[in-house]
């Protein structure tokens, strides 16, 4: 029986190099072991399988496999020969390599399965849980290593285990690199870089994703102390509204890889404004030399953005310049918006909360897969519901909808 996940393999009869771990995170030393075995025994293919659940590591708390595979596959995209491999994260319960091994020659008899190990590993194969099935299952290439000291030399253990389990196990012949995905969350937690240590898309997405990092706890206080003051300040509808734009900015957040800290900031505080009433909040502008526009003297309702972005910079001592943008340009839009920008004015229309507004489940499913486009239809649907009250539109909008209506005109000529 074949199993039930997706295969992304591509070959369709070979040698196939099988390089496991955990990849938390995945790193360039993994990459190198993967390349010298594809060179060295010129395999067709090297798999870079993510454990699902590993057993071992059961005294830390690894990171969720559907991060370590996006990881895994961002590093090994457009690689030739390498393919990232969702063969062990799909399954449930505990993976063990006698059995993922067992699976995999199930599911691709035509394969030649060569499991790549560290030398370590060639010491320790023996605690593994039924080690006479693992070692029986696959060729074994073993990362060279020198051991002078405690350990009998490789080719002495190598000639044990095969004495012992009729194991085939072959020398990979590559320099030692001092890299541990340990020593990586290590440095990431003490602040340190580690692009020397990843491909640029891996480091690019574990610092958007703010993964390793020691979360502050003066962080976490500030965010729930954040909320306990947008309680007391919003009505219970509102701040209900703050929770879920939040809440949301942090999925599309996920989705379009963008640091989730602050998404959920900039969510939280878009609104920080909107308790004013519209008499109240002119005055407090002009108190604070802010300078409004005759657009939004006739509209004043886009102001709580305005005055919410000097409130969060002032009275919330927020100083990223990106999240201040993002309230201020959650009501109107602008042309050509940063990421953020777009995140918290779509999450503002697409919260959970929001029923009125026409074609609000194809513009919900817009947002997490063409944002620009998303952006698009949120500013037509705005504009046109506008108009058709007869009230009046900031110039502001006008000009961001002319701007992403030329995005979505522009995408339409490429697909024709
Ligand atoms: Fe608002
Ligand atoms: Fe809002």
């Amino acid at each position: 029986m074949k199993p039930d996940f997706q295969a992304r393999e591509s070959v369709i009869m070979g040698n196939i190099g099988i390089m496991g771990g955990t990849f938390d995170p995945i790193h360039n030393g993994h990459l190198m072991l993967g390349e010298q075995a594809w060179k060295e025994y010129q395999l067709d293919e090297v798999w870079f399988m993510p454990s699902g659940h590993p057993p071992h590591k059961n005294d830390r708390k690894v990171t969720d496999p559907g991060v370590r595979l996006a990881m895994t596959e961002l590093a090994v995209r457009g690689k030739t020969g390498f393919i990232c491999s969702d063969f062990e994260v799909r399954r449930n319960g505990s993976t063990y390599t006698s059995q993922t091994l067992k699976l995999l020659r199930e599911a691709y008899p035509q394969h030649q399965f060569f499991f790549i190990i560290g030398a370590d590993s060639l010491y320790e194969i023996e605690k593994w849980y039924e080690p006479d099935q693992v070692l029986s299952q696959a060729v074994f290439l073993a990362a060279r290593r020198e051991y002078e000291d405690a350990h009998p030399s490789m080719e002495k253990q190598i000639a044990i285990l095969h004495n012992k389990y009729n194991a085939d196990i072959r020398i990979l012949h590559c320099e030692e690199m001092d890299i541990s995905s340990e020593m990586l969350r290590e440095r990431i937690a003490k602040g340190l870089s580690v692009s020397d240590y990843v491909p640029p898309e891996v480091f690019e997405f574990i610092n958007n994703q703010g993964l390793y990092q020691e979360k502050d706890k003066s962080m976490i206080d500030d965010i729930t102390e954040l909320r306990n003051d947008l309680k007391e300040k919003l009505s219970p509808l509102r701040y209900e509204h703050t929770l879920s734009v939040s809440f949301i900015c942090t999925a599309l957040a996920m989705c379009y890889s963008f640091n989730l800290d602050q998404a959920e900031l900039a969510g939280l505080l878009h609104d920080c404004a909107k308790h004013y009433g519209n008499e109240e909040i002119i005055k407090k502008c002009r108190k604070q030399d802010i300078l409004l526009t005759d657009d939004e003297l006739k509209a004043p309702v886009v102001l709580h953005a305005k005055y919410g972005a000097w409130l969060a910079e002032h009275k919330y001592n927020i100083t990223d310049q990106e999240v201040i943008n993002a309230i201020r340009w959650h009501t109107t839009g602008r042309p050509d918006m940063s990421l953020l920008e777009k995140i918290v004015f779509t999450a503002d229309f697409i919260e959970p909360r929001r029923e009125r507004a026409p074609d609000l489940l194809h513009i919900r499913s817009l947002a997490f897969t063409d944002l620009d486009e998303c952006v698009y239809q949120i500013l037509k649907n705005t504009l046109e519901y506008l108009e058709s009250k007869g009230k009046f539109v900031d110039s502001v909008s006008n000009q961001a909808y002319a701007y992403y209506k030329q995005v979505h005109n522009e995408k339409k000529g490429e697909t024709r």
